[in-house]
């Protein structure tokens, strides 16, 4: 199969028809690659857990980019041009955000945040408004109202989901594409390295925060992500 992209952790594959393979990598990166790693069984777990969630998406009526689970670490996705938009959804402040803004670590947000950013390594995701959005050519005012009520949809899908797992959605970032018809569909992956997870009992971090803060025991808690995700 010929090699569309090779990112940070997934490489995309054209497997023709209008489809394409997504494998998930072992690479684990933190502040934008500045920090790298390579975690055995990582992509398989990131690769089950989205599939799982994708599936759930679609079947609750969100479009997505979702085909078929290959075992153990691919993913078979409808082909899309990636809308350089990425869309963070905020339940509670923390991360990124509270860095930015004299926002108290923990402070619940309801209704949610929802920012967008442009999705560029060279200028570290910057976060931008609809007119730098526009004026940048990433995409319409529709695109990003769209954008933004499938996010919305899709944080009351799986904050629900997730709540029933013990897990509290603490945030997540989305990224959408636009298939050959024009219509935009949900890409990417959710998993523990997009989504922040927080363990509903013990307050226990259960995503890349492990990685980025160097807090340990990253693989056996994005393990027990993936057990709750399928029980
Ligand atoms: O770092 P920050 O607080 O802005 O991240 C918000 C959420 O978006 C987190 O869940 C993080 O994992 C995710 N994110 C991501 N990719 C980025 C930036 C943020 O998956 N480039």
């Amino acid at each position: 199969m010929k090699e569309l992209y090779k990112g940070k952790v997934k490489t995309v594959y054209d497997s023709g028809g209008g489809s394409a393979i997504i494998e998930f990598r072992d690479d684990i990166t933190a502040g934008d690659g500045a920090k790298k790693e390579t975690k055995s069984g990582k992509g398989s777990i990131n690769a089950e857990i989205s599939a799982k969630i994708l599936n759930l998406l679609e079947s609750s009526g969100v479009k997505t980019h979702f085909l078929e689970f290959i075992e153990p670490n691919k993913l078979s996705v409808k082909k899309v041009e990636i809308i350089p938009v990425e869309v963070i959804l905020r339940n509670i402040a923390t991360g990124s955000l509270v860095r930015r803004y004299p926002f108290r670590e923990g402070q619940t947000f309801d209704p949610p945040i929802v920012e967008f950013g442009y999705k560029s390594d060279r200028y570290h995701d910057p976060m931008v408004n609809d007119d730098i959005a526009i004026s940048l050519g990433l995409c319409s005012i529709e695109d990003l109202e769209y954008m933004k009520g499938v996010t919305l949809k899709i944080n009351r899908l799986l904050k629900d989901f997730f709540e029933k797992k013990g897990i509290i959605l603490v945030d997540f970032k989305l990224e959408f594409g636009r298939t050959d018809d024009g219509d935009i569909v949900l890409a990417d992956e959710i998993s523990p390295d997009t989504c922040r997870f927080w363990d509903k009992d013990t307050g226990d971090v259960m995503d890349k925060d492990r990685f980025r803060k160097d807090m340990g025991s990253v693989i056996e808690f994005y393990k027990e992500v993936r057990r709750r995700v399928l029980s």
